[in-house]
């Protein structure tokens, strides 16, 4: 047999080519410089955006600028450890959390390691903490109702499974107090829980989870923290690892899920640290020009599944802290425009005793309407006329003390619905007890007593209906709807109630 030496060249050439193939190679570049949290790789050109790099000891990163000769890439800590020249690895994924039910009632880095010194994360599952949101025809209108138990805001401002509401305001407002307090709620209600700390201090999301515990509430909730002291690398994904473990509970168990960012106003100002050190050019306020691209695929995220894909949900009530209440600022506008309705605080009201501060005015739910029950919205209809009605009369009182008969009464009724609507920290109410405050509030029976009265006022009557009437209880429970007959209960009860009241007062 003769062999032509073309012919054995081009085996060898295929077999050089194809080696590559079969043999495992490792992309490895190495650092050119590192600093401030930052690290510029060399030689990693087949890296992908958002992939994990390994560095020497064990030492993370991300990749974020994938430019011409360099990557740009953050790291999650130890940045001391990195010296130029050392090498860095591509691991060939994205950055991932551990998600599942292993999770429930730990406190978490946005890594996935544990912070509550309980012991390793027995996690089977991760998810990458990127995802897409789900599309059009994933989703269902959101229909039922997720109870805050906070009376301003179950009325006025309901929120439904799957819906957006921003709660905003100055600082010391309260946000964190209304958050805590509807995850305090969900308590027996079948609803996994997710609180977000970003960039917040050790000792406030202590307190957090103190409060939590305390009411039992960590058997249905994760926290994922990431505070202050630690890099912008690890609080910039602190809100994705969260909204991942959420994903997992909505689409995999088909549960409803409520997930609280605390707060994105820090979470924007972690991504402008990372942008500017990574030399992307500012923008407005400094703000890199994709920060709305930041918060609206976080929030998209969000969603009521429809029943093809289980009828999951997950409800997000991102927090956005103001500077002296200006709301066009960038962040709040933006992240105003990208949710459902705003919850909107106020100093003023909180200072004056109003707590919650809750500007029922400037507050909106465009979408929870639709899931409030009939009893809340027969009640709650008058709630807001008379409150409106209330603030404007209220103004033109300071001037004149020659007031007619239907004005003063509108104002004593006011004064009146405005002391109902205060409620303290932990203290949130069932929906059927609420009904029942509204009721006598907007039907007037509240009116001859003096306003400091008002809410022992109510608390003892719900306690009355409670034991006395407790079909009144059961029928709003059970029906969701306030019946004529409930009704003239509801009125019989308040008769015997104010009467028994009086005699006890003398
Ligand atoms: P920050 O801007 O620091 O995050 P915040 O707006 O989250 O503050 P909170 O920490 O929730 O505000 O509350 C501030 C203070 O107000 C706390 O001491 C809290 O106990 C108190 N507070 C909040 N809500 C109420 C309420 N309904 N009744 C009485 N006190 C309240
Ligand atoms: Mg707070």
């Amino acid at each position: 047999m003769v062999l032509r030496p073309e012919e054995v060249s081009s085996i060898i050439k295929q077999q050089i080519d194809n080696y590559g193939n079969k043999s495992h190679v490792e992309d490895v570049g190495y650092v050119l410089q590192a600093g401030d949290g930052i690290a510029r790789v060399y030689g990693l050109n087949n890296c992908m955006s958002g992939e994990l790099l390994e560095f020497e000891n064990g030492i993370f990163g991300m990749a974020m600028n994938l430019e011409g000769d360099n990557i740009g890439c953050v790291l999650f800590r130890g940045e001391r450890q990195i010296k130029e020249g050392s090498y860095v690895k591509r691991t060939g994924k994205t950055v991932e959390v551990p998600v599942g039910n292993a999770l429930i009632g730990r406190i978490i880095d946005p890594l996935g390691m544990p912070l509550d010194g309980k012991g390793k994360i027995e996690a089977k599952k991760y998810r990458p903490i990127e995802n897409a949101a789900p599309s059009v025809m994933d989703r269902k209108s959101v229909n039922r109702p997720l109870q805050t138990g906070i009376m301003a805001i179950d009325a006025m401002v309901p929120i439904g499974r799957g819906q957006r509401e921003l709660i905003i305001g100055d600082r010391q407002t309260g946000k964190t107090a209304i958050a805590v307090d509807t995850i305090l709620n969900q308590k027996g209600k079948d609803v996994i829980c997710i609180y977000v700390a970003i960039g917040q201090k050790a000792s406030t999301v202590a307190e957090v989870v103190s409060t939590l515990e305390e009411a039992g509430a960590m058997e249905y909730t994760v926290v994922v923290s990431s505070t202050a002291s630690e890099m912008p690398t690890l609080q910039y994904i602190a809100p994705y690892a969260g909204c991942s473990i959420a994903e997992e509970f909505m689409y995999n168990e088909h549960k409803d899920v409520l997930i609280v960012y605390d707060d994105l106003s820090k979470h924007a100002v972690a991504y402008r640290a990372m942008s500017l050190l990574l030399r992307r050019p500012p923008g407005r306020e400094a703000y890199p020009g994709d920060v709305f691209y930041l918060h609206s695929r976080l929030l998209e995220r969000a969603a009521q599944l429809s029943d093809e894909l289980g009828g999951g949900s997950i409800t997000a009530l991102p927090i956005i802290e103001t500077q002296v209440g200006d709301v066009s600022a960038y962040i709040p506008t933006n992240v105003i425009s990208i949710t459902d309705g705003q919850i909107y605080l106020e100093t003023e009201l909180f200072y004056s005793g109003q707590r919650p501060a809750v500007n029922v005015g400037l507050s909106v739910s465009r979408v929870g309407g639709a899931a409030q029950n009939k009893a809340m919205k027969k009640v709650a209809g008058a709630l807001r006329i008379n409150l409106a009605q209330y603030r404007e009369l209220a103004v033109f009182a300071q001037f004149g003390s020659d007031l007619d008969r239907a004005t003063k009464d509108k104002l004593i009724q006011g004064e009146r619905l405005v002391e109902s609507l205060k409620q303290s920290r932990r203290a949130t109410m069932p929906v059927e007890d609420q009904v029942i405050v509204l009721f006598i509030a907007t039907n007037k029976y509240l009116m001859d007593l003096q306003v400091k009265e008002v809410r022992n006022f109510n608390k003892d009557f719900v306690k009355f209906v409670n034991s006395n009437y407790p079909d009144v209880i059961n029928a709003i429970r059970n029906t969701g709807e306030l019946s004529e007959e409930a009704e003239s209960m509801l009125r019989k009860a308040a008769e015997e109630f104010k009467a028994q009241y009086s005699r006890t007062k003398q």
